[in-house]
């Protein structure tokens, strides 16, 4: 897709996104990239396929290939593969990986935990839990050299924990890991992990990559197409089959042409909420690397670049209660799980995880979108003032 633009210098990441990687469908002229929903693909008199790599979707789809061109593009990598939601990659990435010791992030994505956990630990895979905001905790598990595979996320659902991913890198590749990171809450506008050292890139294409909460997909984006992780991650897409439809690639398509502008958008209302609610007496504390006052602020500085993202989470004063009381007075923030849509969603965490997560009672997340934030402010502002 990207042949007209292969001499020029690296694009920034709204120009990739906007243009759809500059393309143009030299069939119709289309500005566009075609839909192709066929499953199967013919071959010429002699069996070539007419066009090479087209033989059957859950190998390979145009369609979906023109979506992994874009987001391996905005991810500085040099191949990406689509699957049938971010877990779904995850999945793949941690099943490839477990010939070996796995080290886990503690406090991360609650779907991660839960499939390192049950899916993994119950099959006899040793995970190794190390905290994202201290390093040291990784060198010490990753010390004997039996760990190969590294996973990591920043910044953190929910807790916003930002992880030094240049760091990370380095211990990791220190002791013959590999280092893979969840961005979804990033995004690449802000970070891209494999300049930093990172070797793999997760996100949950369900956020804001596709950003309208209107499809599911996960995708993984390598820096060396040459690594056995690789291999073995494409292989496992192919055989245990936890592709992406066309129709959800197309429209993931679709929603990436805006990346840059919702992203913005969405962060600079975080950014005025967080500072909101920073000065709220109602609301204990605020978790949003944007925040000076936040434990990982410096190293957020130094490795997002121009924002700090959508995703907050803070706790009110006066327990589950008080949170459930918040999240129900709220009239136009909606209360549902997800985030990195252009809505802004509210969820209260304890709610919906295992008692033994330790999620405190009054923690409530909020992933901000992109109306106007003296709504959302005049909102949340409404819903806080009876706790008083
Ligand atoms: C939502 C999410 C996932 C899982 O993605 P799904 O598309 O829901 O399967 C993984 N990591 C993070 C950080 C997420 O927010």
């Amino acid at each position: 897709m990207s042949a007209e633009f292969a001499d020029e210098p690296p694009l920034h990441p709204e120009t990739i996104a906007a243009q759809a990687l500059g393309h143009i469908d030299r069939e119709t002229g289309g500005v566009v990239p075609p839909l192709q929903p066929s499953t199967t693909f013919a071959r010429e008199g002699d069996y070539r396929p007419i066009r090479p790599g087209n033989i059957y979707a859950r190998d390979d789809a145009p369609t979906v290939r023109d979506a992994e061109a874009i987001i391996a593009a905005l991810e500085h990598g040099k191949e990406a593969r689509l699957f049938a939601s971010g877990m779904a990659a995850i999945a793949t990435l941690l099943r490839a990986g477990a010939g070996a010791p796995i080290a886990m992030q503690k406090g991360i994505y609650y779907g991660s935990q839960l499939f390192a956990a049950r899916a993994l630990a119950g099959h006899g895979v040793e995970i190794r839990w190390f905290e994202g905001g201290d390093l040291a905790s990784l060198a010490e598990v990753l010390a004997d050299g039996a760990v190969r595979l590294v996973f990591a996320e920043t910044p953190s659902n929910p807790w916003l924990t930002v992880v030094d991913i240049a760091e990370a890198a380095r211990l990791s590749h220190a002791h013959g890991a590999k280092l893979a990171v969840d961005s979804t809450a990033a995004t690449p506008i802000y970070t891209t992990p494999l300049t930093l050292g990172a070797d793999y890139v997760v996100h949950s294409a369900t956020k804001a990559l596709n950003g309208h909460s209107d499809l599911l997909a996960g995708v993984i984006v390598t820096a060396d197409p040459s690594d056995p992780l690789w291999e073995a991650i494409c292989r496992e897409r192919h055989d245990a089959g936890a592709v992406l439809g066309a129709f959800e690639a197309w429209l993931l398509i679709r929603g990436m042409r805006t990346l840059g502008v919702r992203v913005r958008a969405a962060t600079a209302n975080a950014s005025a909420i967080a500072g909101y609610l920073s000065g709220h007496r109602n609301v204990e504390i605020v978790r949003y690397p944007g925040l000076a006052a936040h434990p990982g602020h410096a190293i957020a500085r130094k490795q997002m670049t121009g924002g700090f993202g959508s995703l907050l989470s803070f706790d009110v004063t006066g327990g589950a209660e008080a949170a459930l009381a918040v999240a129900g007075r709220l009239r136009r923030i909606v209360r549902a799980t997800s985030l990195g849509g252009v809505e802004t969603l509210i969820e209260h965490r304890q709610s919906v995880e295992d008692p033994m997560s330790g999620m405190p009672g009054g923690l409530l997340r909020l992933s901000v979108g992109i109306e106007h934030v003296d709504d959302l402010i005049d909102d949340l502002d409404g819903a806080l003032a009876p706790l008083a």
